[in-house]
């Protein structure tokens, strides 16, 4: 039923049928854990309602599919952890802290609640999959257009409200059709593909990078002001230059042309893509591969 090595227990879906068992006798934790599909939330619930049977000082938990770290509380000297899995779905690690150790009973129960968590984390885990999906695009990886439509309105009204610069990069690769003209249209499909992964290296973590039509991409730089975000640009405009793309014996190279904007006090979400846009228009008639800062 619960597999344990070295301090690490790995619940698997042989519980079910003590999940069932276990929920009944613990329904309050079970009902709390029923009210939110938030991972931090679910973490948080489940430390708070364990805290008198278990008490602990700190839990962290990991989630790498999600690229999820919660911490929280007084981290201290012993520790157990858990990889949680269910029905081969990976459910993330969660590690609680105190400064003495953890009695076996203690572990024991802790094993047991602890089913209780599995399901609503399943639950979570479905639902956060399925968001991901409806906001990336599937051949780049990137984020979509409705994705887009929804983060730029929330950081205008973040950059506004914090009086922080934002900026943004409008990104077309130079002469795409020909590729697709000339060696056909998986070559573009990988093209593509390749120029979204070698502008996601250019870019910090805050940074977010949407495929916005065909072949144009946008980039969202919160707190970046119009320096910052030119130096950015360029620096993807001359990894994209730098790289070559094996396709079959032919090896092909590609450029692209850049325009960047920095929100202005008056801007609305058009007028601030329009000049970005403007200003990558401007790059193409100029000569290709090339950043041109919006006026
Ligand atoms: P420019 O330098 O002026 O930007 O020229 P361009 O050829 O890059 O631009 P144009 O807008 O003329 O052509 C874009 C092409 O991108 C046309 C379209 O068939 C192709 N395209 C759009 N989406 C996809 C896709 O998902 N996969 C592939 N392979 N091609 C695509
Ligand atoms: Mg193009
Ligand atoms: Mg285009």
């Amino acid at each position: 039923m619960v597999e344990k090595s070295a301090n690490l227990a790995i619940i698997s879906n042989n519980t079910f049928e003590a999940t069932k068992a276990v929920n009944l006798h613990n329904y309050d934790i079970s009902s709390a854990l029923q009210t939110t599909l938030e991972f931090n939330e679910l973490i948080s619930i489940f430390s708070s309602k364990i805290a008198e049977k278990i008490p602990h000082s700190a839990y962290v938990y990991i989630n790498t599919e999600f690229g999820l770290e919660v911490k929280s509380g007084v981290f201290t000297r012993h520790s157990c952890n858990y990889a949680l899995k269910v029905e081969q779905q990976q459910l993330g690690e969660l590690k609680l802290m105190r400064n003495h150790k953890f009695s076996d009973a203690e572990l024991q129960l802790l094993e047991t609640l602890l089913c209780c968590l599995i399901y609503p984390l399943k639950n979570a885990t479905l639902f956060h999959q399925a968001l991901k999906m409806a906001y990336t695009d599937p051949l780049t990886q990137t984020h979509n257009r409705a994705s887009f439509n929804d983060s730029i309105a929330r950081e205008m009204s973040l950059a506004t409200r914090n009086a922080k610069h934002l900026s943004v990069i409008f990104f077309d690769i130079d002469h795409f059709k020909t590729i697709n003209d000339t060696y056909g249209h998986d070559c573009g499909d990988i093209t593509l593909a390749s120029n979204a992964k070698w502008i996601k290296e250019s870019l910090r973590d805050s940074d977010i990078v949407f495929r916005y039509g065909g072949e144009e991409f946008v980039i969202l730089l919160s707190d970046t002001d119009t320096t910052g975000a030119e130096l950015l640009a360029e620096r993807i405009r001359a990894s994209i230059e730098s790289h070559t793309i094996a396709y079959g014996i032919s090896t092909i190279k590609v450029t692209a042309s850049l325009g960047v904007s920095t929100l202005r006090n008056d801007d609305t979400i058009e007028s601030f893509i329009k000049r970005a846009d403007g200003a990558m228009y401007i790059a193409k008639n100029s000569g290709r591969n090339q950043v041109v800062l919006a006026k």
